[in-house]
């Protein structure tokens, strides 16, 4: 039986600590504050939204909500995110995604002070990560390392492979398996062979999008593998990109959906929002 990783409490472990640090710094009169904004009622995005809120709650960050209608225009939004950009009582900015059509994402994600970029979507993190300076990391990603760390699996050294390559998962993701010392591959949608690719993986990290496409002919013997996907089936099930039912008789350790990646990005955000404040203090 492989060792089922287990990230719902993983991340309510992460959730503790997050909560005691933020709890010491309000101590010292510091009160961290995340402002969230969303624009239009998208109802994915709302439960997100509720959900992040709740998480804030939780851990005692301070949220700020701006629920700005759906005609609101780009001007007057990047014009908030200036203002809180100024605003030194508030230490992150969070945008959800995805905006209305007639404004331009770039542009919004752009806006935002690398400083409180909570998300770690801005060019300038993603360049930190890349050449290892602080900056703050994509949530997601970030969670899957927490995974792997805290269930004990060694990076070092090991055959990486991310099936994906999109900028807030796949990317972040190869960089932060290097960061650690694995022997990255990333694989995409115009890889030959991909599974003889996958096949190689000691970690095998799947971000593709696609409901349950890696099934046990993608993976070696022994594998860890971590399914980053999320879809929902006509029946309102969670599955992942992994067919897990035919994965995990063959790998050493993966991570179920839900209960897996999944619970982790709010953590990580959770995390990012309490080191907004000494990336603050270090880069401020
Ligand atoms: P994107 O659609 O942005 O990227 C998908 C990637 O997979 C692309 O790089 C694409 O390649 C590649 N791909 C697509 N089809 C194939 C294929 N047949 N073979 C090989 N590669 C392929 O998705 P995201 O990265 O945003 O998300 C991936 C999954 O993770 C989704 O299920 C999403 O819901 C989930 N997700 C979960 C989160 C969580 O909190 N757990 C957070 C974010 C995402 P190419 O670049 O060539 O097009």
């Amino acid at each position: 039986m492989a060792q089922l990783i287990d990230g719902k409490a993983i991340s309510a472990q992460i959730k503790e600590e997050v909560k005691e640090k933020v709890a010491a710094l309000k101590e010292q009169g510091c009160e961290v504050t995340l402002a969230v904004i969303q624009v239009g009622a998208d109802p994915a995005s709302s439960v997100y939204v509720r959900n992040k809120k709740k998480a804030c709650e939780y851990v005692g960050v301070r949220s700020l909500a701006y629920e700005l209608p759906e005609e609101t225009t780009e001007e007057k939004l990047l014009e908030l995110i200036r203002e809180m950009n100024d605003r030194t009582d508030v230490n992150g900015i969070l945008v959800q995604l995805p905006l209305p059509k007639h404004i331009d994402e770039e542009k919004v994600l752009d806006a935002i002070s690398p400083l409180k970029d909570v998300d770690g979507f801005h060019p300038q993190n993603v360049g930190a990560l890349c050449i290892g300076k602080p900056g703050f990391v994509s949530c997601t990603p970030a969670g899957v390392i927490q995974l792997l760390k805290r269930s004990g699996i060694e990076i070092a050294g090991k055959e990486c492979v991310v099936v994906g390559r999109s900028n807030i998962v796949g990317k972040p993701m190869a960089l932060l398996l290097l960061r650690e010392n694995g022997t990255v591959t990333v694989a995409h949608s115009r890889t030959k062979d991909l599974k003889e690719v996958t096949k190689r993986a000691d970690i095998l990290v799947v971000a593709v999008g696609r409901p349950k496409m890696i099934t046990a002919d993608y993976v070696k013997e022994g594998a860890v593998v971590i399914d980053v996907g999320i879809h929902r089936n006509e029946q309102n099930k969670l599955c992942g990109d992994v067919d897990f039912d035919s994965v995990e008789p063959v790998c050493s350790a993966i991570t179920p959906v839900p209960g897996g990646v999944g619970p982790m990005t709010i953590a990580m955000l959770m995390n990012n929002c309490l080191e907004s404040v000494s990336l603050q203090a270090i880069r401020g």
